[in-house]
């Protein structure tokens, strides 16, 4: 490929209005473009990149003999409500109307359409167990879209779902499909964990979240320096429950969300506005979903059984105002990120937003007199039952780390949850009928193009693993076009790398050359091939790869086995 014949779409000012290193260095190379909040244009160069993950991803589904099948986005309202979930979703599922008026959502995920083609299509066990999966676009209405296509509003996910007889199957499968993501991460060249998550209210035992370590993650996820005990935090924490261990102090507020110090300092991280108020939160609440609510006097204060509370119907349905005041009437709700494990329980029937009531803990054990900028550790110590680095770990070995981490792969034994609401049976060997039990299996393909670069980028732009390059080797020919021997050079060799199938770039542009080098670093192409005049001469190119600090002098004719 010539860059002449590409689309190079570099820009060097670095964007005001990204965060973290990977939404710049992708705005930066050129990779995606903004549409509008959470939604982007896979440019050219981008959409090399989201194939080849989307390759990697496919190869491995396949290898673990799912079946690709593609579903519609659009869904009918009708099977949301057999579910239950029409209902329970809340505002992230965007629903929309036809010119009947007839009610339909744009697909967040597929549980419902898969399991109504199953009970249609499986009558038996023999057929079982059965595994069908699609990448395709998914669309949530995320409250605060961000960090460019790492939290989006229409995303790509690869989605699977298996279907068996009974609870033995359908933990064969999750084994194989926990096998294969491992195969996946690991291809893709990227440092991750695999660590236990609650399943709370998606139903279902057990779960595994997969997350790409890096400090700009969302979430938090303990692991054991001495065993392979690895969790999310709020499984952690749920275990920490029923095990009864100390309480630990709250340190994990501030390693959670580096930082958070003050309930001012958590409206910042959270991008909610200055001058929120506890009922201003409670509203926001409400709306978006990354806040779960307790109630007072359900007991259980944390924001993992939050989930399982009946006002909080999913992880991302969250009581309206109306609800939690209905439940509140004066008293104290309680309201913490989901993950962060920052709970802040107000009285928010008080007009003023000083000396209010904060602090989820035991019943009756809250702050009194807590104030927007004060040091959390200033607080008398209560039960608040967080985990942080240097716990023992809940399996008896070695203490815990807290890491933060991306979460790019999610797991599910969900059971009979959505068979049983859809009636989806079939027979047995015994010719009585079963209800099916489930698997679902999601992992976010746009995300992992983030994750990635948060973890491979230096100051002059992105590092790709080679499985996720759009190119392999950049050939940099200097004064080209005025040079015929640098011409006839690079043009060999560009003809050469294709017909070896290595993915070049021969940046033929009529630029200076530190252009051409700014940009091939930038978009992180592993290896580089300089053809000038003066090596030339004798008989050598310049070749550097994308990690090595100088470039180094190689024979033209040795040039190829730099490279493959
Ligand atoms: P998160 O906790 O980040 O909101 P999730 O738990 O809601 O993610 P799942 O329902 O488990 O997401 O979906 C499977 C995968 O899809 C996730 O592991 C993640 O990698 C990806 N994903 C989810 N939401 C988004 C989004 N808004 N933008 C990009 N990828 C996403
Ligand atoms: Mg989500
Ligand atoms: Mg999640
Ligand atoms: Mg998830």
């Amino acid at each position: 490929m010539r860059s002449s014949e590409f689309l190079i779409t570099t820009h060097k000012e670095t964007p005001a209005d990204a965060e973290i290193i990977s939404h710049r260095l992708m705005l930066r190379a050129g990779l995606i473009r903004k549409l509008s909040s959470g939604l982007y244009t896979w440019m050219p160069m981008g959409l090399k990149v989201l194939r080849k993950v989307e390759r990697v991803v496919r190869e491995e589904m396949d290898a673990a003999g799912a079946l690709e099948l593609a579903m519609s986005m659009v869904q009918p309202a009708e099977l949301w409500e057999e579910s239950g979930r029409w209902e329970q979703y809340g505002p992230e599922l965007l629903r929309i109307q036809d010119r009947h008026n007839r009610d339909f959502c744009l697909g967040p995920t597929h549980e419902e359409v898969i399991t109504d083609i199953v009970r249609n299509e499986i009558s038996s066990y023999k057929q079982l167990p059965l595994n069908l999966y699609q990448i395709q676009n998914k669309v949530r209405d995320e409250i605060r879209p961000r960090f460019g296509v790492m939290r989006a509003r229409e995303f790509l996910m690869k989605d699977a779902y298996s279907f068996h007889p009974d609870q033995s199957s359908l933990e064969t499968t999750y084994q194989v499909m926990h096998r294969a993501y491992t195969k996946v991460f690991e291809r893709l060249g990227l440092d991750f964990r695999p660590v236990m998550a609650d399943s709370g209210s998606i139903g279902g035992n057990t779960s595994h979240e997969f997350h790409v370590l890096a400090d700009s993650g969302e979430d938090a996820i303990a692991f054991s320096d001495g065993s392979d005990y690895a969790a999310n935090v709020e499984r952690a924490e749920t275990l920490d429950q029923s095990d009864q261990r100390p309480a630990p102090s709250r340190e994990l507020n501030r390693i959670a969300t580096p930082g958070v110090k003050t309930i001012a300092d958590l409206c910042e991280a959270q991008q909610l506005p200055a001058n929120s108020t506890a009922k201003t939160l409670l509203v926001e609440a409400a709306e978006g979903g990354l806040v779960a609510l307790v109630i007072r006097g359900d007991h259980e204060l944390n924001t993992v059984k939050a989930e399982k509370h009946p006002l909080v119907a999913s992880p991302l349905r969250m009581a309206t105002e109306e609800e939690a005041k209905a439940a509140c009437g004066a008293g104290f709700g309680s309201i913490g990120p989901v993950g962060l494990s920052i709970p802040v329980v107000a009285d928010y029937s008080a007009a003023a937003c000083a000396d209010f009531c904060c602090g989820a803990n035991s019943p009756d054990e809250h702050f009194e007199g807590a104030n927007w900028d004060r040091d959390i550790s200033d607080y008398a110590t209560a039960d608040l039952r967080s985990v942080m680095s240097g716990d023992p770990s809940p399996d008896g070995s070695g203490t815990l780390q807290i890491r933060r981490g991306i979460e790019v792969g999610h797991i599910f034994q969900l059971g009979t949850k959505y068979s049983e609401a859809m009636n989806a049976k079939v027979l047995d060997e015994n010719g009585r009928n079963v209800t099916l039990s489930m698997g679902c299996y999601g992992i976010g393909v746009s995300r992992i193009v983030a994750a990635a670069i948060e973890q491979n980028n230096d100051e002059r732009g992105i590092i790709w693993p080679s499985a996720m390059a759009p190119f392999q080797l950049a050939i940099v020919p200097l004064n080209m076009h005025k040079s015929a021997a640098v011409a006839e050079a690079a043009e060999a060799l560009h003809t050469q790398c294709q017909e070896q199938g290595i993915e070049v770039l021969m940046d033929d542009r009529n630029e200076r050359p530190g252009v051409k080098f700014a940009d091939m670093e930038l978009l992180g192409i592993p290896h580089r091939i300089v053809i000038g005049d003066r090596s030339l001469a004798e008989g050598e190119i310049e070749y550097q790869g994308r990690r090595d600090a100088e470039s180094q002098r190689v024979p033209l004719a040795d040039a190829m086995g730099f490279i493959a």
